[in-house]
């Protein structure tokens, strides 16, 4: 099976690719994941990436889709299927991904869309940013300075970056919805619910 999952920042995109790859024995190729190893790595890709990301930025769609174009020739995502997670997150991104699987003689099967209101998305991200500068000071107790609080949470978790990425989910990645609704390859979810009920609808939609 191939899929997309789609969402804003914090609708649980990951949490569910995550699940459903399990569930499906697919590969999970998730560009955030991928753009963060490449960060740490500082590779071509990520040091290309790096400006971007860290402002909440999207990547300019010619380096992403090359880097897809690569990576689903590769072994794994010609196999049983795949799972893409934050991709495609522009309708050129989707246009493209379309051509590309033309040229593989493959086809999507559905895009996924987590449906959460705006006020959820941003309660979570600020959440995820505190529970992860909070771990990091119970490991630290006693650092007086506290460097690492700040370097090892997610730097565009920070509440203006945050409103910047939920800007360009509704400009940029809203507008696919259109495009796939369109193709009929589109599950709306309820993403407000418990990651266990979202799952649920997700199976139940795709009739598994
Ligand atoms: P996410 O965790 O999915 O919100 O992605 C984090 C960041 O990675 C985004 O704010 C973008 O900077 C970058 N990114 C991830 N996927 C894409 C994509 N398909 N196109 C452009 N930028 C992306």
């Amino acid at each position: 099976m191939r899929l997309v999952i789609l969402g804003g920042p914090g609708a649980g995109k990951g949490t569910q690719a995550r699940k459903l790859c399990r569930q499906l024995a697919i590969s999970e190729i998730s560009t955030s994941d991928i753009l963060r190893r490449a960060i740490a790595s500082q590779s071509e890709l990520g040091r290309q990436a790096q400006v971007y990301v860290e402002k909440g930025e999207l990547v300019p769609d010619p380096l992403l889709i090359e880097f897809m174009r690569n990576r689903l020739l590769q072994d794994d995502a010609k196999g049983k299927g795949w799972l893409l997670e934050g991709y495609p997150r522009t309708a050129f991104q989707a246009e493209e991904l379309d051509f590309l699987l033309d040229d593989l003689e493959q086809r999507l099967d559905w895009a996924i869309y987590l449906e959460v209101p705006e006020s959820v998305m941003m309660k979570r991200c600020l959440e995820r940013s505190r529970s992860a500068i909070e771990e990091h000071s119970h490991t630290l107790q006693g650092d007086p300075k506290g460097n690492i609080l700040v370097k090892d949470s997610r730097p565009d978790d920070q509440p203006e970056i945050v409103q910047r990425r939920l800007n360009l989910f509704y400009e940029r990645t809203i507008p696919i919805l259109e495009y796939y609704g369109y193709g009929k390859r589109l599950l709306t979810i309820n993403g407000s619910q418990s990651p266990e009920q979202v799952q649920q609808e997700i199976l139940h939609k795709l009739q598994i």
